[in-house]
């Protein structure tokens, strides 16, 4: 199974006329209802919004909500009497972002504390990418918390046995065991189903054809995408063969070849490149006051300039070049991972946008990649554009990130669901 335009369009229709019918009531005066739609309205004007759809971006526009979605986008709006109105003159709306690729806690509490902090910094919806032993991640999927970015979950990831990584990992070391690994996700009720297929540096047999081709292949019986870790460009090439359906990073060993290319024109994969570290030393003066000055200096020192990291920065941006030119589906994702030491890192989707300009892709492409692209990629009907219809997540800017990407990270307000994340703290 591929990601899905045509059940994306479908609902996308449902939601469309359901809002055109919420626009019609609000402007009939006699029905009496006018006085309660109106009060659900708010408008911001004035603003630039970059919609991540067809629409591009559109200057002077106004967003006007109704209740927790976008009713109309665009310039020369009508706002209803009685709207709340709100003068955005010199900002940028952009849809909240999302993270296809990161690594929650387990517990509720700790794992809505995840959640809060990501909403901060105008993440909107997260995907958890293989370990999630507990049934938080579904809990919180089902029922979302206001001020906290909305989940996915992959539940427990599938490898070949790595001693160390017992806990949230299923191993399997037969076709059998990967149907069932697959069957068991399935059963919890998972999105997306997570393999890695990785030696750790010559350390593990990896994963090897036979057995993600059976995992690809259940998941795919059961309507589950699955996004595959990989390293080397030899087992990319294998993925590709099984029809998996995402790399949950690029290639890292080596530049990618025509072989690849021509595999990849068969297979249309989805990509999340998750660059590395750049190899240069890093302002993180932009996170106060939200973190504090010990953490910044923390951070500050363990950014620096690195040869070794740049070489291998430079060759994932050749490959997620090439593969973004010949027009892959490049999707955002992080890595953040909130379970690990030191990995408590919410605002990475700032860097990761920043990462993947400095490869080479344009800023709007960046945005799309974060936004819109994602939401395709997880089949999120409802979010990724500025859009009738659309869940009212998106993230107000004081500057233009079509200018300059960094500015992501001037966030004035964020909006989930209509309702306006507290970021007077990082929780
Ligand atoms: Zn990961």
């Amino acid at each position: 199974m591929k990601h899905i335009p045509d059940k994306r369009a479908n609902r996308l229709a449902a939601l469309l006329s359901a809002a055109a019918f919420g626009l019609y009531a609000s402007g009939s005066a006699a029905d009496g209802e006018q006085g309660s739609t109106a009060a659900r309205l708010t408008a911001f004007e004035n603003v630039r919004l970059v919609t991540a759809t067809n629409l591009g971006t559109i200057e002077s526009a106004t967003l006007l909500l109704d209740g927790n979605s976008i009713l109309q986008v665009g310039a020369g709006i009508a706002v209803p009497a009685g709207a709340r109105r709100i003068d955005a003159q010199g900002k940028t709306i952009v849809p909240a972002f999302i993270d296809t690729h990161a690594h929650t806690n387990q517990s509720r509490e700790s794992l809505l504390r995840d959640l809060r902090r990501l909403a901060v910094f105008g993440v909107g919806t997260v995907a958890s990418l293989g370990v999630d032993t507990s049934d938080a991640a579904f809990d919180v999927r089902d029922q979302p918390v206001d001020g906290a970015a909305r989940i996915l979950t992959a539940g427990r990831g599938i490898t070949a046995p790595e001693v160390g990584r017992e806990t949230a990992p299923i191993w399997i070391t037969s076709p059998e065991e990967g149907r069932d690994a697959v069957r068991d996700n399935v059963t919890r009720g998972v999105d997306l189903i997570k393999i890695w297929v990785d030696d750790r540096n010559d350390r593990y047999p990896k994963l090897d054809s036979p057995l993600y081709s059976a995992v690809i292949a259940e998941a795919h019986a059961s309507n589950r995408q699955v996004t595959a870790h990989v390293f080397e460009l030899s087992d990319a090439k294998g993925l590709l063969r099984a029809g998996v359906d995402a790399f949950a990073h690029g290639i890292r060993d080596r530049d990618i070849d025509d072989e690849f290319m021509q595999l990849l024109a068969q297979n249309p994969v989805v990509l999340n490149p998750n660059l590395p570290a750049r190899g240069v030393a890093t302002d993180y003066q932009w996170l106060a006051p939200l973190v504090a000055a010990t953490e910044i200096e923390k951070l500050e020192q363990a950014s620096n300039r690195d040869a070794d990291a740049r070489a291998f920065f430079d060759l994932q941006a050749r490959n997620l070049l090439r593969m973004h030119r010949h027009g892959t589906l490049i999707v955002l994702g992080t890595d953040t991972s909130f379970d690990f030491p030191g990995g408590d890192k919410p605002w990475s989707v700032h860097e990761e946008m920043a990462d993947m300009v400095a490869a080479g892709m344009s800023p709007l492409d960046v945005i799309l990649a974060a936004t819109r692209n994602a939401a395709e990629f997880l089949q999120l009907a409802d979010r990724g554009t500025l859009a009738p219809g659309m869940s009212a997540d998106f993230v107000v800017l004081e500057g233009n990130p079509l200018d300059d990407i960094t500015n992501t990270r001037t966030i004035a307000a964020v909006y989930l669901r209509g309702k306006p994340v507290d970021r007077a703290e990082l929780p």
